[in-house]
Parts: C-alpha cells; structure tokens; sequence
C-alpha cells in the first residue's frame, strides 16, 4: 500500500536542495527503486521532489582536460548506448548493459543507480533490522546466502549497483550539490560501510542532490573491463562481479584498479591486489597470487562461502584476459 506523500516538480537546482532539506523529503529520478521502496513501505516519504525538470543533470559530455561529464539523470540505456563511454570507459558501458533488464535501463538513471537502496530481503522485508534503526542484522543467522564476505560488521547487505564498482575502478569524481553549496567526493569515498553508519549507504546528507560524474581521460594504454556472475542468464543483480581497470606499459602493469561487486557493503577495492601488480608482468604466477590475496578476509557466513571460490576465479579470469 501505497502512503499519501505531497508530489513537487521544482524548475531549478536551487529549489529542489531547498525541498530536499525538509524531513521525510525524498529525491525521485526515475523511480524504478524509490516508488518499490515506498510501496513496500522499507521507508516512507512526507515529500517526493522529482528531478525531472532539471536538464542541466542529463547527458554525456566531452570535459575541456578529456574526460568525460555525465549527468545524474542521464538513464543507463542512454550510457550503454554512447559511443565514447564505450570506446574509452569500456568497463562502465559493459557494467551499464548489465544492469537490471531494458525496460529498467531505460526508465533507470546512473544518479538513481548509484544511491539505490541495498536489496537485502530483511531490509526490504518487514523486520526492524540495523539499517532501519534496529539492533539485529537478521542476515548474520538467517538466509545469507547473497551476502556479503567482505565489509560486514553491523550490517552484511551487499551494494546492488553494477556502475559503482566501474566508476571506482575508473577513478571517477562525483559532484553533489546541497544546502552547503557544491563539493566532490572520489567514487571510493561516496559509499559508506556499515561500520561508519549502518543506516545509509552513502556520505549524501539531507537536501544533497548527486548532480554530475566526472571521468578523468583514460592514460595511454589503460583498458577497462567488467565482469558479472550472476544465479541465472537472464537479468538479477550480481552474486560477485569485477571491475578493472589495468594501464599497460612496455607489456608491464603500470596502474591498476581492481573493485569487486556483489561481495561487500560498498564496492570493494582490492588495494593488496593491485600493489602486487604494479610494475610486473603478467603470467600465471602472478595471478594465482593475486587471486589467493582477493580472498584475504574474507568472512563468509553460514551460506555464501561460494563467494570465496567465485571472488579468486573471476580475479584470474580478468587477469588472464591481459596475458
Ligand atoms: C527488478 C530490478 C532489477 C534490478 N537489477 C539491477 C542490476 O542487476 N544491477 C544494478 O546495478 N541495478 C539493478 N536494479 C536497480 C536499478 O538499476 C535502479 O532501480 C535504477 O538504476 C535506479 O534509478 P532511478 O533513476 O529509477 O532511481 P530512483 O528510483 O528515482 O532513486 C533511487 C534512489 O536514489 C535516490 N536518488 C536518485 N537520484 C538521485 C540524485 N541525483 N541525487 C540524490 N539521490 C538520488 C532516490 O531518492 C532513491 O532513494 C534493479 C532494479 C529492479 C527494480
């Protein structure tokens, strides 16, 4: 059931922030996750503020330093279909065409898709778990088995977005404009661990709208992937994926990003990893190595040690594609 909430359309950035602000205020973009989350009642709204009417947060843009501009309300399908995402960030156009199914790329937006709520089924469902104020991560002794090995704490959900983990490996910047003016945050830094504050998933604060992802030009030599397992072909969120981002010189690793999906609260960089990298040459040693140090710490639960098997065969997967 549905609860009555006041529906507002501001014309201007500077007004939504300003209705935003307001408690029980909720930011609508294209819907296809917060109108579930209302209906379910995992959270109610006073207010929706839709951001329809914002242009200036649509499309993709070449930056003056190379890059790449794009805008909170751009959809997925529009990312997947952009022929300069694809040739020069081609781990995020492949993360964007594996996002949930057409319909929900085309309705769905990449701001919507970074600041979706996790989907958890305890906190979808109807018990009073840590992420919605409560004492207990019911996951911890109930059905884990889509939760998280990494990153756990006080809460075990798993971050549900394909992009994010690409935006991280491609070193993006966010720009989140609120009450207190305009700032950006490293990708890395926008997602928030449980053990910092278990009741959000990201640093956004009431009345900050996500207005605009910045992509700094890709290094020569530097190629991106993304990788995703999922429990059947058609579409469903990740069990585990992999983004890279590896740059190559004189047939030798000289930057490396590696982030994982599907395993942690957040996207999981695997820092250890890509030191172990830099500087080498890619054979077969070496990944065995980076694939027995993916799964270090790793803390499965009852049901999903699966996931540590799955996190070393996808690390050699991506790596043996650079051999
Ligand atoms: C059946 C199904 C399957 C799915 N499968 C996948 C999948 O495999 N992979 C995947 O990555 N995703 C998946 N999704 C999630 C889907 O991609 C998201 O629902 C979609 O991207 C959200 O975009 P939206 O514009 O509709 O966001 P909305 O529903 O409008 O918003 C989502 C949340 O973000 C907030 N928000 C939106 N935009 C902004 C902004 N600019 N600034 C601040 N806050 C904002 C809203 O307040 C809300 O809390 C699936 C969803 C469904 C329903």
């Amino acid at each position: 059931m549905l609860e009555t909430f006041a529906y507002v359309r501001p014309g201007t950035l500077t007004e939504a922030v300003k209705l935003l602000s307001s408690p029980g205020a909720r930011a609508h973009a294209g819907g296809t996750d917060l109108l579930g989350c209302l209906r379910d009642e995992v959270f109610r709204a006073e207010t929706v503020v839709s951001l329809a009417k914002l242009d200036e947060l649509r499309g993709v843009a070449a930056t003056p330093d190379g890059g790449l501009r794009i805008g909170a309300l751009t959809t997925v399908a529009e990312i997947v279909a952009h022929a300069v995402v694809k040739e020069k960030y081609a781990g995020l156009s492949q993360a964007a065409s594996l996002v949930a199914s057409p319909q929900l790329r085309n309705q769905g937006t990449i701001g919507g898709n970074l600041c979706q709520r996790p989907r958890c089924w305890y906190f979808r469902g109807d018990y009073a778990c840590t992420r919605k104020g409560g004492e207990l991560c019911y996951a911890i002794e109930g059905e884990n088995q889509y939760h998280a090995i990494f990153g756990g704490g006080a809460c075990w959900i798993v971050h549900p977005s394909d992009t994010a983990p690409a935006l991280v490996a491609l070193d993006a910047t966010f720009r989140i404009v609120g009450p207190k003016g305009s700032r950006t945050v490293p990708a890395e830094k926008f997602f928030v661990l449980p053990d910092e504050n278990a009741k959000k998933e990201t640093v956004l604060e009431a009345g900050d709208v996500l207005t605009e992802i910045l992509l700094p030009p890709p290094h020569a030599g530097q190629a991106s992937a993304y990788r995703k397992v999922r429990a059947r072909g058609s579409w469903d969120f990740a069990m585990a994926g992999i983004a890279t981002s590896i740059g190559l010189k004189a047939g030798k690793v000289a930057d490396a990003r590696i982030v994982l999906s599907g395993v942690a609260p957040i996207p999981w960089r695997l820092q250890a990893v890509e030191k172990i990298l830099i500087g080498q040459k890619i054979d077969a040693k070496l990944i065995a190595k980076a694939a027995d140090l993916a799964v270090v710490g790793a803390k499965p639960l009852e049901q999903n040690a699966y996931k540590v098997p799955l996190v070393r065969g996808i690390v050699e997967e991506a790596l043996a594609k650079l051999v």
